[in-house]
């Protein structure tokens, strides 16, 4: 059977390491019928906004999504199409593992946290106005019924990956009423999950911040309101090799988009130099999501092997090679893998 998946390759390096993230699927002989769209600055002068409806619209119609990183102008411009995607199509969960590889220069070795971050309100609702010429307030957006799906969302993920905690990260004991509402809601969701064998916690974010730098082993699975949890998740990432490493996946109830945890690094733009292995590792969780779960299993272990070989990594890996060589060395690994699976039948 085939699956068809939209692609957005994004900009910046985000064409290179897509074109290495569909090579390395095309390898596990998992069929893929691919829909390929742009968004973003490029297409503004053509369409009159960076996110055109046609992309929404394969994007429904697929329910399924592989997504390069999209530039946002930064204090001017059009809002991020990140958020607007996210927003748009109801992508409320952002599930970001962060999980040690041996053959990475890390502080630690056993780092196995999944972040899962709020992924439609809090300050990213884009609510800002000026006060003035001289003062500007963003509105933090807090409801009940997001905070509830989310918490909900990361015990029903602890259950099914087996995990054993999850952790509430919040500053309810500054803001009261906003923070205070998402610590309630994680609370009444982890009550209802009493008796189904995950720990629940909660942490203050700078606490957690500084715990997670010491002794980031005594943490599971983590939710988060949006902006705590794409500040934690950059984190994660660092500990576990950088950003180049940590992969994502933005879900909702009929469609899921996955894309790296990093962003459109235009400096790398071009140069045959950016990791891939974050939209590679996307690529896998979106197999999973496929049900095709060898093939995920298959592609996570190719970057593993590729990786703690050491032979053929990227700059910011210690490395290098360059995007596509290395793209072409995990889909070769996955490809001998196929191969022997198939003699072993
Ligand atoms: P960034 O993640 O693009 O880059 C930060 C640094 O991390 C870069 O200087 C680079 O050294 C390194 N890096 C990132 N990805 C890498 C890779 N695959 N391989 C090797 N090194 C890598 O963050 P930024 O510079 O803050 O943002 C650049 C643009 O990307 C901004 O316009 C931002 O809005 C956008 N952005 C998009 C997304 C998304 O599409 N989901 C996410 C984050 C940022």
């Amino acid at each position: 059977m085939s699956h068809s998946v939209t692609l957005i390759p994004g900009d910046g390096i985000g064409p290179e390491i897509a074109a290495a993230a569909r090579q390395v699927l095309e390898a596990t002989g998992v069929g893929f019928e691919w829909h390929v769209v742009d968004a973003g600055e490029g297409v503004m002068a053509t369409y009159g906004t960076p996110l055109p409806d046609h992309v929404l619209e394969s994007i429904r119609r697929d329910r399924v999504a592989l997504k390069g990183p999209i530039t946002t102008p930064i204090g001017e411009g059009f809002r991020s199409v990140n958020v607007a995607l996210r927003q748009a199509l109801g992508l409320y969960a952002n599930v970001r593992p962060a999980h040690s590889m041996k053959g990475l220069d890390t502080r630690y070795e056993n780092v196995d946290l999944v972040i899962v971050r709020e992924n439609t309100e809090d300050l990213y609702a884009g609510i800002e106005h000026m006060v003035g010429r001289d003062a500007a307030e963003s509105i933090k957006i807090i409801t009940r019924e997001a905070s509830e799906r989310i918490a909900r969302y990361a015990f029903e993920y602890a259950i099914a990956n087996g995990r054993h905690k999850v952790t509430a990260v919040h500053k309810a004991n500054i803001m009261k009423l906003s923070d205070g509402l998402f610590l309630e809601s994680c609370r009444t969701v982890a009550a209802a999950y009493e008796g189904r064998g995950i720990e629940f916690e909660d942490r203050i974010v700078d606490n957690m911040c500084m715990q997670l730098v010491q002794k980031p082993e005594r943490y599971d699975v983590l939710v988060l309101p949006n902006l705590y949890g794409d500040i934690i998740s950059d984190l994660a990432a660092g500990l576990v090799g950088g950003l180049g490493v940590a992969p994502g996946a933005n879900i909702g109830a009929d469609a899921a988009v996955f894309e790296p945890v990093h962003g459109s690094a235009p400096k790398y733009a071009g140069l045959d130099k950016a990791n891939p292995t974050a939209i590679i590792l996307s690529g896998a969780l979106m197999l999973r999501h496929l049900g095709e779960t060898a093939a995920a299993k298959r592609v996570e272990d190719a970057v593993r092997e590729v990786i703690a070989a050491g032979r053929t990594t990227t700059y910011d890996l210690g490395g290098t090679a360059g995007t596509a060589a290395f793209g072409e060395a995990v889909a070769a690994n996955v490809a001998a893998n196929v191969t022997e699976a198939r003699a072993a039948r």
